[in-house]
């Protein structure tokens, strides 16, 4: 229940998140003026706007011009509420539910921006940290572990210099953006256990070099092709936030 309850908001905050991830690139506001086609300018209402049934019923098209929205708002909104639905069921009903949906809304955006204009907005990571910060240090208070929030620190710290010291050696391979996110990826993981830190990043490493010698056999090597790391750094991280502990209990069994 809690599951579904949540993967609903998921997909309200990806349906919100379509329109952050259009207009922070841009510098506009995302609250001001409403949403409108970007052909015929009509301005969407309430009907236009439900997540995923409205694209499903104009299939697609703006309801006066029909021009194609694209495929991109649906997808946006699924992938939020798969993450948001995921949270719920690996942490249930408690504080770590609400700040730990921030953290996947918030990556979600990043990622998109990432794959788009190779940016990460430091607005995005600084409005990430801020609504979940507050929310990390209600969880560790309820729970009785006020411990957690050093843990967090810490992690936010093992996360920095290991991104900082791959910065350095990377000669402007990466962006500062990717190093700017580190803590707020690194503060999440350790609050959980400050050793998975350096597992998301390695996850990370691990899908984004996985992908990029994907590109590579696929272009055949003719083009250098550079690859947004945003993405990765965010999918390493979610896959330590599901499956880390498990990977550290195992490497510890042996
Ligand atoms: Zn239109």
């Amino acid at each position: 229940m809690t599951t579904a309850i949540s993967a609903l908001y998921g997909l309200l905050f990806g349906s919100f998140l379509t329109v952050v991830v259009d207009r922070v690139p841009r510098r506009a506001s995302v609250v001001h003026p409403g949403s409108a086609c970007g052909n015929c300018g009509l301005n969407l209402g309430a009907r236009d706007l439900v997540p995923v049934f409205s694209w499903l019923v104009l299939r697609g098209k703006c309801r006066q011009c029909h021009t194609s929205i694209g495929i991109e708002p649906l997808v946006l909104e699924v992938s939020t509420a798969v993450l948001f639905g995921l949270t719920a069921w690996h942490f249930g009903l408690s504080w770590r539910l609400p700040a730990y949906c921030v953290l996947m809304a918030g990556l979600v955006a990043l990622s998109w921006i990432d794959l788009h204009t190779r940016r990460l907005p430091r607005e995005i990571i600084y409005v990430t940290a801020a609504l979940g910060a507050p929310l990390l240090v209600v969880a560790a208070l309820v729970e009785h572990q006020p411990k957690r929030l050093w843990m967090a620190a810490l992690g936010a710290a093992i996360a920095v210099a290991l991104m900082g010291l791959i910065y350095l050696a990377s000669r402007g391979g990466m962006g500062d953006g990717d190093v700017r996110l580190a803590p707020l990826l690194g503060a999440y993981l350790g609050f959980l256990n400050p050793g998975l830190a350096p597992v998301g990043l390695f996850f990370g490493f691990l899908t984004g070099a996985v992908v990029g010698i994907g590109l590579l056999v696929a272009k055949r090597g003719t083009r250098k092709t550079a690859v947004p790391f945003g993405p990765f750094l965010a999918l390493g991280t979610v896959l330590a936030i599901f499956f880390g502990q498990r990977y550290i209990d195992f490497l510890m069994v042996r």
